[in-house]
């Protein structure tokens, strides 16, 4: 286990099914409900020949107080601060949100080393939310479909050499 990696980004952009393929199994839960995965869940991650453990996280969620999403957004922030490499997750089909703008900027301040993936990018959906994902300012975004395992090589070789 060379690193931590932790799977970052609002609801519903596909953490989880990231993370399902990263680890081989069906550990995290994957639901059309944003927010569903309500806490950190690890796994020993693999791909290609890195083995490294990965954090799905709990969606960050713009609320900072007592209730479940405040919870959730202390989880990931401590995801966050842990982790080695924050994979951010945006949705190549939406498009960059304010959301994911705010959270850029925290991951900015907070993360050692951010790879930014655009995902639900199969085929050729989402390519304009993937040239977006430029305008966020975390480098060059990856394009990718964590359901249908493309893009993966790419993610691998932005990895080798932070292993
Ligand atoms: P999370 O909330 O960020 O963990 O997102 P999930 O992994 O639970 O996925 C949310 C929804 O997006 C589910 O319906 C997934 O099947 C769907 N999804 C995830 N990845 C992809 C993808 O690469 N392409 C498409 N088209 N849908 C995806
Ligand atoms: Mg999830």
């Amino acid at each position: 286990m060379s690193f931590t990696l932790a799977i970052v980004g609002r609801p519903n952009v596909g953490k989880s099914t990231l993370f399902n393929r990263l680890v081989g199994k069906r550990l995290a839960l994957v639901d059309d409900q944003p927010g569903v995965t309500r806490d950190l869940r690890e796994g020993a991650g693999r791909l290609g020949d890195l083995r490294f453990i990965v954090v799905d996280s709990a969606g960050l969620e713009l609320v900072d107080d007592d209730s479940l999403q405040g919870r959730m957004r202390r989880l990931t922030e401590r995801a966050v601060d842990e982790a080695d490499i924050c994979l951010f997750v945006i949705d190549a089909r939406v498009g960059v949100t304010a959301a994911d703008e705010y959270f850029a900027d925290i991951l900015r301040k907070r993360a050692k080393h951010v790879i930014l993936a655009a995902n639900k990018a199969e085929g050729r959906a989402g390519e304009n939310g993937f040239l977006e994902a430029y305008g966020l300012g975390l480098g060059e975004p990856l394009r990718i479909s964590a359901e249908h395992g493309e893009g993966m090589d790419d993610l691998y070789r932005v990895l080798v050499p932070l292993a």
